[in-house]
């Protein structure tokens, strides 16, 4: 079920080194690889002369060295944030220091909903609660400068304050952790929201960009298709959920065990987190039933049943 959609992990930019995509657009790899970050998360430098930093990413020294070093002699007019995840935004800080760019995001860090009588959220290191942009965007906003133009596209879902950016010279999009090409994105409660995931998913769907560069890996190339691929995937998991809930599986760790076979030991509690993002949103929209809020500890039935 897992091989419905067309994952490409060629990507073998090594961490530091600055790759000339074209013209107008750089990449550089942090020093970051992981199970939820692959090889680093990627950065992106915008335009020439006067550029636009895309996800500065993490707050480490040769990271932000390597940054720095790419645009010398360049003036840094503006630091884009797709979300305020630790891999993504604490870099903005140095490089806003050392350069004097503005910051610009859809807001500070928030959970998609308030957390319920007694939870903890399991994500709270994942969020860089000090971030706080120069700028906040809304859907629609347009920025422009010497050669470069780019839209924020309001897409919550992963995170609640996600933004993609179209980069309308380059007819591409830098979409964060929305869709990337390698894995699919974590969804996980009380960050994450399905039904806003899956939103924002048919929102980027219908736009005629090509191609995406995402936070993680490589280029996703015929995005809209992959797009339609992602959703497909989200619905065969939903689908695959309300088979075990009939089946009478009915809590977190008995579905991740059934649905996800084969998984890495690392991603059991972000599996964990996935299935209830999909409970959470099966409960609202009146599918399934569960007592009280759903919940990680929680258990569900078909509605009805
Ligand atoms: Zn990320």
């Amino acid at each position: 079920m897992a091989d419905d959609i067309p994952y490409d992990k060629t990507f073998d930019l090594a961490p530091g080194m600055v790759e000339t995509v074209f013209p107008g657009l750089r990449r550089l790899v942090a020093h970051n690889p992981g199970p939820f970050t692959f090889t680093g998360t990627v950065t992106y430098i915008v335009g020439e002369g006067q550029v636009a930093i895309i996800d500065p990413g993490p707050n480490e020294e040769r990271h932000i060295r390597a940054l720095l070093d790419a645009v010398r002699g360049e003036t840094v007019t503006h630091i884009f944030i797709t979300h305020t995840h630790h891999d993504h935004s604490p870099g903005a800080a140095p490089i806003k220091a050392a350069t004097g760019a503005a910051v610009l995001a859809e807001g500070p860090h928030r959970a998609a909903r308030p957390l319920h009588i007694g939870e903890i959220n399991p994500l709270d290191s994942a969020g860089d609660h000090d971030f706080r942009p120069d700028i906040a965007l809304r859907d629609g906003d347009v920025v422009a400068n010497a050669g470069w133009t780019i839209e924020a596209i309001a897409t919550p879902g992963h995170a609640a304050n996600h933004m993609a950016f179209a980069y309308r010279e380059g007819d591409l999009i830098f979409c964060g952790d929305h869709v990337m090409a390698w894995s699919t994105s974590i969804v996980a409660p009380p960050d994450g929201a399905m039904s806003d995931y899956m939103d924002s998913l048919e929102k980027i769907g219908r736009r005629p960009e090509p191609t995406y560069f995402p936070g993680h890996g490589g280029a996703v190339r015929d995005a809209p298709q992959f797009v339609q691929a992602y959703i497909a995937h989200r619905q065969g998991r939903e689908a695959s959920i309300l088979h075990r809930l009939a089946k009478g599986e009915a809590d977190v760790p008995t579905l991740v065990r059934a649905i996800y076979i084969g998984l890495d030991p690392r991603l059991i509690n972000a599996a964990g987190l996935s299935v209830l993002a999909h409970l959470e949103d099966l409960v609202a929209r009146g599918v399934i039933a569960t007592e009280g809020a759903p919940s990680i500890a929680g258990v569900y039935r078909l509605a009805g049943g």
